[in-house]
């Protein structure tokens, strides 16, 4: 069977994971990447706004024995305040945790901020993954603020590709695969100007 774009993207962060690196979850939601991540990385930083994103994620982790996962109660466009190492994988899930409030979403402006800010960190070789939903209200403006930034990223820096179900009823997810392939020069001369 087709691997689900789900299903790619932990195997799409798999590839570049080990116990030195580090790895951030940006919406932590039921906690099923944040543990994902916490068994083959060194460190996961997981952020969710909700509460009980972060209860369940405890409890997950807590049942599975592992202790190297940082839970943030915080949006993840503050990831530059608690993540000052190079990362080597990131993921996000976009749209409202269904075991929750479903008004809750994650949303354009912060979304990409995030992952600028996650992208500017990342290590040569490292990956991040977006798993797109996007059948609720406000979905779709979403879908296309991220496509759009992410479709403009410097083709010599970065590596995005697009793993999309093209014949499926309704709004199934879809995956953005991003790898960074070398330093941005403009970022290095104005660090070091
Ligand atoms: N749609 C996915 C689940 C997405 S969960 C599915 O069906 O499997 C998305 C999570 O992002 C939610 O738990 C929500 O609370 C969280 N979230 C919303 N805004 C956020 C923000 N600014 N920073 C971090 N997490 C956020």
């Amino acid at each position: 069977m087709m691997k689900r774009p789900i299903q790619l993207s932990h195997d799409f962060l798999a590839e570049v994971l080990d116990k030195d690196s580090i790895a951030v979850d940006a919406t932590m939601g039921n906690g099923h990447d944040t543990a994902f991540l916490a068994s083959l990385a060194g460190k996961v930083y997981a952020f969710d706004v909700q509460k009980k994103a972060l209860q369940k994620t405890q409890e997950r982790l807590a049942q599975l024995g592992m202790d190297n996962a940082q839970l943030i109660l915080e949006g993840h466009q503050h990831v530059d305040k608690y993540v000052k190492e190079p990362i080597r994988a990131a993921i996000f899930n976009l749209g409202y945790l269904p075991s929750a409030d479903k008004s809750l979403i994650t949303k354009p402006d912060t979304t990409l901020q995030a992952l600028q800010k996650i992208l500017k960190k990342l290590e040569i070789g490292g990956r991040a993954a977006i798993m797109v939903y996007y059948g609720h209200d406000g979905g779709d403006v979403e879908k296309d603020a991220v496509l759009n930034a992410v479709s403009q990223l410097n083709q010599a820096v970065f590596a995005a590709t697009l793993y999309q179900p093209l014949n499926q009823i309704n709004t199934p997810p879809f995956l953005i695969m991003i790898e960074r392939l070398k330093e941005d020069e403009r970022n290095k001369d104005q660090q070091e100007a």
